[in-house]
């Protein structure tokens, strides 16, 4: 079973993602945690040329085809087999990622990313957990951790508004499978609805 987390900056998708892994591993289930961009030795390459301030950033368009080239070996390479063989895969970020950075934070049409997911991916998760903070917290919590100085410091306000947004509109159009939990709340309080949400798919 396929989970991903989603959320912008700070929101905590680290500490969510280790409380459900711990929880699963109770089960003595193999539990296989990823994340986007990377997942595999290539994917976290694309992920250190995107992330990489040495050179000019890249345009919209380059950003989004690295995403999905790191994307597609990512899916081919750990997700898929992982699944195959019956493990639990957890992923730091997957495709709503790209709706919300790519669409909505730098303007992308969703029927082009679609049109990648449909051509390069493939598969989606059974759960998202979108963890939902304020870009003022998120930003605060992300500097506050000393965060690689990436998108938190490169971008104004109105980005990470429109990311934001764009989240809140994938979880409005795939009620199903995105959970939106609040996550301003304690770290302990958020960590404890991913668990409950995840153990919903938990079989006997
Ligand atoms: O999740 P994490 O903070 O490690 O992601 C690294 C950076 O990659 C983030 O700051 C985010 O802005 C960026 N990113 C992106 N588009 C994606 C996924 C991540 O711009 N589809
Ligand atoms: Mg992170």
């Amino acid at each position: 079973r396929f989970v991903s987390i989603e959320g912008g900056e700070g929101a905590g998708k680290t500490t969510v993602l280790r409380a459900v892994r711990d929880a699963l591993a109770l089960d003595g289930d193999e539990v296989v945690c990823t994340r986007e961009p990377g997942g595999t030795p290539l994917a976290e390459l694309i992920r250190g040329l995107l992330l990489d301030p040495s050179h000019e950033p890249a345009s919209a368009e380059t950003e989004l085809l690295l995403m999905f080239a790191a994307r597609a070996q990512h899916v081919h390479e750990t997700v898929l087999p992982a699944l195959s063989r019956g493990a639990w895969v957890i992923s730091d970020r997957f495709t709503d990622s790209s709706y919300a950075y790519q669409g909505g934070g730098r303007g992308i049409d969703p029927q082009r990313i679609a049109a990648l997911d449909d051509g390069f991916v493939g598969i989606e998760p059974v759960l998202t957990l979108l963890l939902d903070v304020g870009v003022d917290e998120g930003r605060a919590r992300a500097r506050g951790r000393g965060a690689a100085p990436d998108r938190i410091e490169a971008e104004q306000d109105a980005f990470f508004e429109r990311v934001r947004a764009a989240f809140l509109q994938r979880a409005s159009e795939h009620p199903a499978r995105i959970r939106v939990i609040d996550a301003a709340r304690p770290p302990a309080e958020v960590a404890a609805d991913a668990v409950r949400a995840v153990s919903t798919l938990r079989t006997p």
